[in-house]
């Protein structure tokens, strides 16, 4: 079986939380910090790390105050998690077409989706390329909204050669198994406010207020700690911080990795008509995460369950977050997103990840070409 990702796992992450594990921290102690000095390195930004990639969203959400009635636009190819912590806010979810080469959220059409109630414009870093964020920062700008950038494919790459983390208002990402680097669970947020970060990091820490200066209670002892918003508890543990910061240290070989993998398929592809494979945009450096095929929509079933047949775990990225039952009324909308139908039903997401050898992928290709040649 060839499974669509997954992570990898060296003797030195095994060793670096055994360490962790014969330490006197489970949960929050230094090496928390240590993997937020790692990420914000990487993300050329100050840092939090909390407990999931859905987590970092809902705690953006919370940093510029989501609130009902506020209006969010996203793109529908994502994962859901990018409108349901919005949602669990209150807001109102507003979707903007994507590009139907690249799966990116196209900024004319969140242009015209901006409305006096738009809080912020969430772009997706679709398979890991950076959206174009020069346009939507523009258009964020002139409205006067938040920009938010959903890196969770996306860590590692660059845009006009500022590293995703530094380019948007808040970014947030996700260290879930199959991401570009992984903490089993995990998930950071990025910001060079300092104020949005100080919301984000207290929202994932119950809301508690620690520094004295900011007490609205000052009769109590030294133990006292208070709360002005609530928060949740979306910490990550010490344990799992000590798999990150030695993932981190790999970063670099597993962006080499997937991209010789990107470039084997685009090869192997190349002659095939029947095969379309993802515009890939310049001015940037990506650390790719997903690989995306485009087929005939008709042949998109038959395609997917013959490589599922053989073994290969393929996937298809995404459902258009509208077409989710929660969203009411997703069967009128359908036709005012002819970009996001079209590339969700050819889409198919082949096996990916730094680990995937040669001879696999070899299958793997092999496998697809014989399909879609019938
Ligand atoms: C994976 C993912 C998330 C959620 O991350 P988790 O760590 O799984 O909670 C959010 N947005 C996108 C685009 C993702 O791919």
């Amino acid at each position: 079986m060839i499974p669509y990702g997954r992570q990898s796992i060296s003797s030195t992450d095994i060793d670096a939380v055994v360490e962790a594990l014969q330490g006197d921290f489970l949960t929050t102690g230094p090496l928390v910090e240590k993997f937020e000095k790692s990420i914000s390195i990487l993300s050329d930004a100050p840092s939090v790390a909390v407990s999931s990639g859905t987590a970092a969203l809902h705690c953006a959400y919370a940093a510029i105050g989501v609130e009902p009635g506020d209006e969010i636009i996203t793109p529908p190819i994502t994962f859901i998690a990018t409108q349901a912590t919005a949602a669990l806010f209150g807001a109102s979810i507003r979707f903007a077409d994507v590009d139907k080469f690249t799966g990116l959220m196209d900024p004319t059409e969140v242009e015209s989706k901006i409305s006096k109630k738009t809080k912020a414009i969430v772009a997706v870093d679709y398979a890991g390329q950076v959206c174009e964020m020069e346009q939507l920062r523009k258009i964020a700008d002139k409205y006067g909204v938040y920009l938010i950038e959903d890196a969770a494919h996306s860590l590692g790459s660059t845009y006009f050669g500022q590293n995703v983390g530094s380019i948007a208002d808040i970014t947030t990402f996700s260290f879930f198994p199959t991401k570009n680097a992984t903490t089993g669970e995990g998930g950071a947020i990025s910001s060079h406010d300092p104020e949005l970060l100080d919301k984000a990091r207290k929202f994932a820490r119950q809301g508690l207020v620690r520094n004295k200066e900011s007490f609205r209670i000052q009769s109590e002892g030294i133990w006292h700690q208070e709360v002005h918003r609530f928060g949740l508890n979306y910490r990550l543990p010490d344990v799992l911080c000590a798999l990150g910061i030695s993932q981190f240290a790999r970063l670099h070989e597993f962006k080499a990795k997937r991209q010789t993998i990107f470039d084997r398929y685009v090869s192997a592809f190349e002659s095939e008509s029947s095969v379309q494979t993802i515009k890939v945009l310049p001015n940037r450096s990506t650390h790719w995460h997903l690989f995306p095929i485009f087929v005939e929509k008709n042949q998109r079933m038959r395609v997917f369950n013959g490589l599922r047949e053989s073994g290969i775990m393929v996937q298809v990225n995404y459902l258009p977050a509208y077409r989710h039952p929660v969203f009411k009324n997703s069967d009128d909308i359908r036709g005012e997103f002819p970009n996001s139908e079209q590339f969700y039903e050819s889409e198919i997401s082949l096996p990916m990840y730094s680990d995937l050898s040669s001879r696999d992928q070899d299958v793997v290709i092999e496998k697809v070409l014989n399909l879609v040649r019938v």
